[in-house]
C-alpha cells in the first residue's frame, strides 16, 4: 500500500488524523490539514488507513494497492 496526499483539496476536517493517527496528523487543533506520517503503512494500519480515504470529504487522500495488498486485503 502507498499513501498519497493532494494538500491543495484539503479542507481540515481532521478526519483522517481521528481514524488512521499512524498514517495522517492534522498538524494543530487550530489549522487541522492533513500531514502524512506514514505513506507506506504496515498491514496493521491497511484498514484504518482505507476508511480514512473513504472518510475524506475532499478526495484528498489516495491509495495505491499493490497486488499483495488486496490479496491479503479482500481477507
Ligand atoms: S479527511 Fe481529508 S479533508 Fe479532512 S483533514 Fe484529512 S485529508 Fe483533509
Amino acid at each position: 500500500m502507498r499513501v498519497t496526499i493532494n494538500p491543495t483539496t484539503c479542507i481540515a476536517s481532521g478526519n483522517c488524523g481521528r481514524t488512521a493517527p499512524r498514517v495522517f496528523a492534522n498538524r494543530t487543533e487550530d489549522d487541522g490539514f492533513v500531514s502524512l506520517i506514514d505513506e507506506n503503512p504496515p498491514e496493521a494500519e491497511w484498514a484504518s488507513t482505507r476508511e480514512a480515504e473513504n472518510l475524506c470529504p475532499s478526495a484528498t487522500i489516495s491509495i495505491e494497492e499493490d497486488d499483495a495488498d488486496e490479496v491479503s486485503g479482500s481477507a
